[in-house]
């Protein structure tokens, strides 16, 4: 049923896909994470690599340039007497071409000159920004102030003098003429020109006696060498950094670290700032030791830096600076991340395809695969439709070829079983489900007849299937003949037959359409057997239920069961009878149910006990030596109920089994204690058997059993059993009868007469005594028919050479007419009712009445 079907999470291909693209992204994560990790490790060693290698080239193209001023000097202080002409024009023209043509150019010195002993000053400097060349110079007059020409020579005219300008009050003059050795000077401001502050190297100048002759001056401007370092910056965000020991800052590539140029501070000492003006710049270079060589990665604001430092000095040593170099770290490896990010951007979006591609692959797969499901769903229950696309993978085309070929097989099978299911096979009439599943068939008709052959088991017992096949089959087909045309027939189990009449009945159509088929039950000597076209004779018992009701989809159930219901009642008269349901049946019914409730809790809990009602000689009728037992039921919910009322019902149900049991074993009891309070040894007690109890296997042993366990005698006992008994398994009720006989036990027929009313079963059925029918001898006094009965009856008996008992006598007079007409025994109120056995008084070996 597809409504049924169970409902799974997750497709095996949906699963696929999921588990592939959540290891595509775990494989693009774990290449994004391998590769960062590895990358950046990877940019800190060749960043760290070429910074330390370009630093080196930094400081030392730095030291290069540093080293010019001292070049400067050292090439003047080799001229042949530089001491002797220190003032001469020779020694001005040399100043001139030095600085124009050996130290020429925007990144050297800017200035060189000399100041002589005498107080002679001579300059030569080099334009910051334009590059030209002019002269400064001690005035002709007297030294005492200077005079900034235009150009380099005195024709230039006149730029600018300076005033009161005292060489021998120049701090550096001073040290000059106190020293032997060359020396730098601080970082000041000249005196003459507003351009900044410049950087000197000093070197004195005495002739061969040591007397002080001059000085020889070369000058850096420090704007250009913060230009300079600019030009050296190793990336494009890098900082460099000039400091001297003290951690000043000489100059930068970075004019924000630089001190504020000082207008005022002409010829004095510049203010330098120091790293720690700069907090940032402190922080960075925290720790670092400025004077050795080192590297290192520093942190500033979550970014990270590289901190190089490198000594710097010129060939005189005697500056002791520093170079600083920082860069920061994501900029030189900006070029590499970029390649980095196309191997991985190219990396992931293979994967992404190769993903696509699988889960292409996998809906293209799994899209047949469903609808193949979906069709097999169906599978037996329509025509399979092949598929109209062709199937690409040979597995699915295979199984779907499978699956048309099984479906092919389970239609047919269906188809088949179907049949079986609704049409029996022996009879070719419709089964129960036949029946029910078209209600079309029974639609607007309202007669339902159940039948039920009653020997039909007895038949395949004794006779064997293939006999019990055909009887069944000619029972089939005389039904068919018998019934108007149109009529629906219905084999509802292997003895049950239905059949719907057509049209709309009333309960005298019943009468017409049974006064056709109970001649098959007839059992008179000119209709007795039925004969088929090869010959064979069968005879049929049975009986029938009716239910007139308006049969539709909703009420057939209950009008089959009320059928049944009828046909049950029927069962309690005579073969070939007729019942027609009423209300009161189902009354019934419900009033068995709960006395079957009851008889089931009572057999429990001793609701039952035993009467014994005499049988006596008629030739003597004060005492007797002979009785019958007869059970008894006071139940405490329905009080008491008599024997017709429950036996029926405890043979119906099976439970006659053990109440059965229970009376035997309770008789012969009763029996050894009655005997024991003096009843003759010989006292027959005759027991009720129902037809049922012959079906139990050990019922010859218990009975046996129970003689012998109480110490009475087989001959003590006398079965009573009805015609009846033989519409059982009559072989085997005869062989247990025949068995008990032969060791003593007797058998009498009980209403014998009534019922069945064929003689023919006496040959078979051994017997010791007959009971004539309490009917026939009720009406014995004012019957004369019942009155012939019961003399054929004796006359019988005295054939048979066995007693013959009348039942039922209630008056002296009818016991009298029966001892006249030759009978011999006689049971009834007349004598005695049924008492229980204490009632009874033994005298004399013998029992009074
Ligand atoms: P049954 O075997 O024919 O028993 C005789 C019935 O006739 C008894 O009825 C008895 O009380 C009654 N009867 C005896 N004399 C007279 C009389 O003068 N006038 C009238 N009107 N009736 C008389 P009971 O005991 O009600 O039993 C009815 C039937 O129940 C029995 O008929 C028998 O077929 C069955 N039954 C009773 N006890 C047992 C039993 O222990 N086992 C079996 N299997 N059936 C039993
Ligand atoms: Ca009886
Ligand atoms: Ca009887």
């Amino acid at each position: 049923m597809p409504g049924r079907q169970k409902r799974y999470p997750v497709s095996f291909a949906n699963m696929l896909i999921v588990v592939v693209s959540l290891c595509a992204a775990l494989l693009i994560a774990v290449v994004f994470i391998l590769q960062q990790q590895g990358m950046r490790s990877w940019y800190g060693q060749t960043t760290e690599k070429t910074l330390a290698e370009k630093s080196q080239y930094i400081s030392h193209r730095i030291e290069m340039y540093l080293d010019k001023p001292h070049m400067a000097g050292v090439l003047l202080s080799h001229l042949d007497n530089v001491a002797g002409k220190i003032d001469s024009p020779a020694m001005e023209h040399e100043l001139q071409h030095v600085l124009e043509e050996d130290f020429a150019g925007a990144n050297s010195i800017s200035r060189i000159g000399i100041a002589s002993s005498g107080g002679k000053y001579i300059a030569f400097q080099r334009h910051p920004i334009s590059g030209d060349v002019f002269m400064i110079k001690s005035s002709p007059v007297d030294n005492q102030n200077l005079i900034v020409y235009k150009g380099a020579d005195e024709n230039s005219g006149i730029a600018s003098r300076v005033e009161d300008f005292h060489l021998d009050s120049r701090p550096w003059f001073i040290q000059a003429m106190e020293s032997d050795k060359p020396f730098w000077t601080n970082s000041y401001y000249h005196m003459f020109a507003n351009d900044g502050q410049v950087i000197g190297y000093r070197l004195p100048v005495r002739q061969s006696n040591h007397v002080f002759s001059g000085v020889i001056f070369a000058d850096i401007y420090t704007s250009v060498l913060n230009n300079y370092l600019k030009k050296l910056e190793p990336t494009e965000n890098s900082a460099l950094l000039l400091v001297d020991g003290q951690r000043h800052i000489i100059a930068s590539s970075k004019s924000k670290w630089l001190a504020k140029q000082d207008k005022q501070a002409q010829g004095g000492d510049a203010k330098l700032s120091s790293i720690s003006t700069y907090p940032k710049l402190e922080t960075l270079l925290q720790g670092v030791n400025l004077k050795g060589q080192t590297s290192q990665l520093a942190q500033l604001e979550g970014d990270n830096y590289y901190v190089l430092t490198h000594a710097v000095n010129d060939q005189t040593q005697m500056l002791g600076w520093s170079l600083v170099i920082i860069t920061p770290e994501t900029l030189p490896s900006g070029m590499l991340k970029h390649a980095d990010a196309r191997i991985f951007l190219s990396l992931a979006a293979m994967i992404i395809f190769f993903l696509l591609a699988f889960i292409f692959l996998v809906r293209h797969f799994s899209r047949p695969l469903n609808n193949l499901v979906q069709k097999a769903r169906m599978l037996g229950r329509q025509p399979w439709e092949p598929a109209g696309e062709k199937r690409l993978y040979p597995e699915i085309a295979v199984l779907e070829e499978e699956l048309d070929s099984a479906s092919g097989v389970i239609f047919d099978m269906i188809a088949d079983q179907k049949q079986r299911i609704e049409k029996d096979s022996a009879t070719g009439l419709l089964t129960r489900s036949g029946l029910f599943n078209e209600p079309s068939l029974y639609e607007n008709r309202n007669l339902m007849l159940m039948i039920r052959v009653t020997n039909f088991r007895d038949v395949r017992s004794t006779l064997g299937h293939t006999h019990s096949l055909k009887f069944i089959q000619f029972f089939a087909e005389n039904l068919l003949q018998r019934c108007p045309d149109e009529s629906i027939f219905c084999r509802y189990s292997e003895d049950l037959f239905i059949v719907v009449f057509p049209g709309h009945n009333e309960q005298k159509d019943l009468d017409t359409y049974w006064g056709m088929l109970s001649s098959l039950f007839q059992d008179t000597p000119d209709n007795r057997m039925q004969t088929d076209a090869e010959g064979r004779t069968y005879i049929f018992t049975g009986q029938a239920g009716a239910a007139l009701a308006e049969l539709n989809k909703e009420t057939v159930a209950d009008c089959m069961m009320n059928a049944g219901l009828a046909l049950q009642q029927s069962r309690q008269g005579a073969n070939g009878e007729c019942v027609l349901f009423t209300p009161q049946m189902r009354e019934l019914e419900l009033n068995n149910i709960c006395m079957h409730q009851a008889l089931r809790e009572d057999l429990q809990n001793d609701g039952f006990h035993l009467v014994m009602q005499p049988i006596v000689s008629l030739d003597n009728t004060t005492t007797f030596n002979e009785g019958e037992c007869l059970v008894r039921w006071v139940s405490p919910s329905l009080g008491f109920v008599p024997p017709d009322k429950f036996i029926g019902l405890a043979e119906r149900t099976g439970m006659i089994t053990s109440l059965g049991r229970w009376i035997i074993e309770e008789a012969c009891r009763q029996l050894a204690a009655f005997i024991a309070r003096g009843a003759p040894e010989d006292f027959k007690l005759h027991i009720n058997i129902s037809p049922v109890q012959f079906q139990q296997s050990d019922f010859a042993d218990h009975l046996l059993n129970c003689i012998l366990r109480n110490g009475l005698m087989n001959r003590n006992i006398c079965l009573e059993i009805t015609e009846s008994v033989l519409l059982q398994d009559s072989t085997k009720v005869i062989e247990t009868l025949s068995y008990l006989r032969r060791l003593g036990l007797s058998v009498a027929i009980d209403d014998f007469g009534s019922g069945y009313s064929s003689l023919s079963y006496l040959h078979q059925l051994p017997f010791d005594c007959l009971k004539i029918d309490r009917g026939f001898v009720m009406e014995l006094m004012n019957d004369k028919k019942s009155e012939a009965v019961i003399s054929s009856v004796i006359m019988l008996s005295q054939q048979f050479g066995v007693p013959l008992v009348a039942e039922g006598v209630e008056t002296v007079e009818m016991g009298e007419k029966l001892q006249a007409m030759g009978c011999e025994k006689s049971q009834g109120y007349y004598y005695g009712r049924p008492q229980p056995f204490d009632v009874w008084m033994p005298l004399n070996g013998t029992v009074l009445l």
